[in-house]
This record gives C-alpha cells, structure tokens and sequence, in this order.
C-alpha cells in the first residue's frame, strides 16, 4: 500500500444465497479524497459501504486499511472452482472418456485452496484483534440516522469515545471522570461547529432530521476516524433540510477529510467530489472526474441514468 492510501478494496464480492450483489469490485481511496459513488436503487452501493467497514461480512475479495490487511478471502472461488472441475470429471468418467487432464487440473486446484485457507487463516486471527480498532477508524454516516434515541445528544456523541478511553485505561492511567470529562468537552467542540451547542441534553426526537444528521455527522467526527462513508445521507430529510447537511459535508471535504459518498445529489457530487463512480449490477461500472463523468459518460447505462436524474 502507497503512503498516501487510506482504503483498498479488490476484487470483492458479496452475495446473500444465490443473489449475487457484489461482483468484483475495485476502489483505491486516498487520503483526503472526495468520493461520491452513484448508481440505480438495488446495485449494491449500500452493501458495497457496509463490507468496507466489516458491518457485513465479504464473500470474498480482499480489504487493506492503512496498510493492514482486514479482510482477505479467495478461497470461496477455488472452492467453486473444484466443484465445477469435479462435476466434468463426473462426466467425462460416466461417458468413458479420458479425464486425466482435469484431474491435473483438479489436483492443482486442491493445492491452491490449502495454500489459501493457510494464508486466510493467518489473516482472520489477527484480523479478530484488530478489527475494533479498525472499526473505529472507519466513520458510518447512515441514511436513518441511526442515533440512539433514549441517549441525549451528548450521550450520543460521548458513547463510543468513552468506551474506547476506557480500554485503555490502563494505558493511560486515565481515571473514569477524566474520560467523561474529556469526552464531554470534545463533544461540546463539535456542537460548537454546528451550531448546535444548546443541544446538548436534548433526545434526538425533538430535533429536525437535518439536525439529526448533522448530529451523526459530529458524532462519527467525535472517533477521529480516518475516512468517513456516507449512505445516502439526505435522502430521508426533508427538502429544506438537506442544504444544511451538505454545507457541512462540504466543510468537512474542504477540511480535508476523507469521504465515500452514495448519494443521489448530483449537483453535490459534482461540486465537491474528486471523483464519481457509477455502479451497476455489483460492480463499478464508471469512474472518472466530475467534469468528465457528467458531461462525457461513457457507459450506455449510465447516460441512461443520468439522463433520469439529471
Ligand atoms: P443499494 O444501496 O444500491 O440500493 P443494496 O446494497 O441495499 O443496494 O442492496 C443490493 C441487493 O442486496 C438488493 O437486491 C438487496 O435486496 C440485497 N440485500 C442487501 N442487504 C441484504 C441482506 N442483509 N440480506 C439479503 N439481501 C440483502
Ligand atoms: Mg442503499
């Protein structure tokens, strides 16, 4: 991995029973960049978002993040493989005929799938002591919000932070009162940019969804993370409220902060993000520079959907 690379993803795949949703893809994210990922309802954009940070598990494929391997499968092809080389050898000997080649072929295949499983075993140990840390490092901005709604606002903001410093308490020597207090003052920072300080001890139900969102936003902030996804994260406001969201999510591109954006804002996308992919039918269908992507798309689909959106 460069130095300047946050996130890498390959060749992943995810499928849920025989449905196939993620078909191969490929995203090198660097840091500061200002991805916005677009495509029809049902692609897989959300799930693409939810394996990059492991609240889904992968079918397989493989995830470096900065510079450590979280999630390394390959094996599940092999296996198919095997299983579709054994099925023409099934053939072959029911008709008589020589299969002496695809038992080459078969007996390769065996010694591939045991060198993998040995290598994805050495991964997924040290991946199961890491993943956390990994976790908080990848900020998730959903669509619903997703706040906790008998916590206040600072509870909300605090809650994660706190139960990481109290990890590491021993590290740090930190005492209980210290942590919160810090927590709190973070927390309080944060309202602060937003404007939303006389917040603090509300519940979520009170406020305005823009508010809210604008809430998850400081709340993913308040873990420091490293890249931030964003699914869909003004579709569910109100029109008179996804201004305010943007304006902060532009802020926060402006600040230099790294982002994965699905969303549905073209006129955003265009705006702030470095680059905008299309994905279609689990995988990444087009990719290019704004400037480039909305005025010169290449993809017959996707000139048939913008054309729809725009
Ligand atoms: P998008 O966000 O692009 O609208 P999703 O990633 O939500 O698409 O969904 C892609 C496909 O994956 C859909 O066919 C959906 O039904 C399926 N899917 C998503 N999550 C699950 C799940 N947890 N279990 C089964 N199928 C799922
Ligand atoms: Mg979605």
């Amino acid at each position: 991995m460069k130095d300047n690379e946050i996130l890498k993803v390959s060749s992943l795949c995810k499928q849920f029973g025989a449905n196939k949703v993620l078909k191969g893809v490929d995203l090198t994210v660097n840091k500061g960049d200002v991805i916005a990922i677009i495509g029809p309802s049902g692609c897989g954009k959300s799930t693409f978002l939810r394996c990059m940070n492991l609240l889904e598990t992968p079918s397989s494929g493989e995830i470096l993040f900065e510079n450590d391997l979280i999630f390394k499968n390959y094996s599940v092809h092999t296996k198919e493989q095997i299983h579709e080389v054994q099925k023409e050898i099934h053939a072959l000997k029911k008709s008589g005929e020589d299969y002496s080649t695809k038992q080459n072929e078969l007996n390769a295949l065996k010694q591939t799938l045991t060198e993998q499983k040995a290598d994805e075993n050495i991964v997924n140990k040290s991946i199961n002591k890491t993943i956390d840390i990994h976790r908080q490092k990848i900020g998730m901005v959903f669509q619903q919000f997703n706040l906790f709604n008998n916590l206040t606002v600072l509870e909300n903001i605090t809650l994660a932070p706190i139960q990481v410093e109290k990890k590491l308490r021993k590290e740090s020597g930190k005492t209980l009162a210290q942590i919160k207090e810090e927590a709190e003052k973070k927390a309080y920072e944060l309202l602060k940019t937003i404007d939303l300080e006389d917040k603090a001890n509300a519940y979520p139900s009170t406020l305005s969804g823009g508010q809210k969102q604008r809430i998850a936003i400081v709340r993913a902030l308040a873990m420091n993370p490293s890249v931030i996804l964003f699914d869909e994260p003004t579709s569910a406001l109100d029109p008179e409220m996804v201004g305010e969201v943007l304006d902060l999510m532009k802020k926060l591109a402006e600040s230099g902060m790294t982002m994965v954006i699905v969303t549905h804002e073209m006129g955003f996308a265009r705006e702030v993000a470095d680059r905008v992919l299309f994905m279609d039918d689990g995988i990444i269908a087009e990719q290019a520079h704004p400037s480039e992507f909305f005025t010169n798309p290449q993809n017959p689909r996707l000139k048939t959907f913008l054309s729809k959106v725009l």
